[in-house]
């Protein structure tokens, strides 16, 4: 009897942070898995700190470029052969009044954090059907349900990808495609350390029921429970990762 070969992932924005820890929670569950980020460098040497060359793919991609974007899935069709799960993680963020976001940030975010989740799918899907099914999770934020203040457009971007994933869901089911998003919370990592002030930090230790920011780890559990056959039942939803902060309904710092 032949085992079938390991699942292959592709998570972009793979070179730190919730896109790094989703990457090793996969390795560890024995998934091959390209990383893919914009940062060339960064993303090489995060593969090489994996230490697992036979089941890792460093793939040097912006997600708002669409014939990029092409190639990257056809880079990993070439070296895996498969593709079963498609983390869009890439994300950007600036943190600015309305009238002070500049008409350049606005685009680049919708580019990244919208129009690259829709890139990667268009791309990615048609594989999947290709091979019976697959899974997709979106990275969106807890911004994208609670308005605030300087979040105009990420909070704009992150709920935009919040409808794309029911959408996604919903029209390709047919194609045994399950779409979901994971909402996170307040995460310690590079991106937080440039738009959360000493202000913004203390307001989220208040406001989190949990009372403190959640762990790359805790977002790469949800992330990889999504993509995992453990919820072949689950399709159109919003996970909060978020130590309750939805819950208690108070508003974003
Ligand atoms: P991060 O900045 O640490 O990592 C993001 C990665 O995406 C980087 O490696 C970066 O090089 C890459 N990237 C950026 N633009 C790209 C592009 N155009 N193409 C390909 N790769 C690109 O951020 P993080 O905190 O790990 O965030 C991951 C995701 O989680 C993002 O979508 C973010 O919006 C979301 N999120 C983060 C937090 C938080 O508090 N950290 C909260 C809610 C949501």
């Amino acid at each position: 009897m032949t085992s079938s070969p390991a699942k292959v992932a592709l998570v972009t924005g793979a070179a730190r942070g919730i896109g790094l820890a989703t990457v090793k929670r996969f390795l560890a569950e024995g998934w091959r898995v390209a990383l893919l980020d914009i940062a060339g460098e960064l993303q090489a040497s995060a593969a090489a700190a994996l230490k697992n060359p036979d089941a890792t793919l460093a793939i040097t991609c912006d997600v708002s470029d669409a014939a990029a974007v092409r190639a990257a899935m056809a880079a990993v069709m070439s070296r895996f052969g498969r593709l079963d799960a498609l983390v869009n993680n890439a994300g950007i963020a600036v943190f600015a009044p309305v009238l002070e976001t500049g008409d350049d940030d606005w685009a680049r975010i919708m580019a990244v954090n919208l129009t690259g989740p829709f890139l990667c799918t268009k791309a990615a899907a048609p594989l999947m059907r290709e091979q019976g099914g697959g899974a997709i999770v979106n990275i969106t934020s807890i911004s994208a349900v609670r308005a605030s203040t300087l979040r105009s457009a990420y909070g704009t971007s992150k709920a935009g990808l919040a409808h794309l994933t029911k959408q996604l869901a919903v029209e390709l089911a047919s194609l045994n495609i399950r779409v979901n998003a994971v909402a996170p919370g307040p995460v310690d990592t590079a991106m937080a350390k440039q738009v959360h002030s000493k202000e913004i930090r203390a307001d989220y230790h208040d406001a989190i029921p949990l009372n403190r920011y959640g762990l790359e780890e805790e977002l790469a559990e949800a992330i990889y429970f999504l993509c995992s056959e453990r919820a072949s039942y689950i399709t159109g939803q919003i996970l909060a990762v978020d130590g309750g902060f939805d819950a208690a309904g108070i508003g974003l710092p």
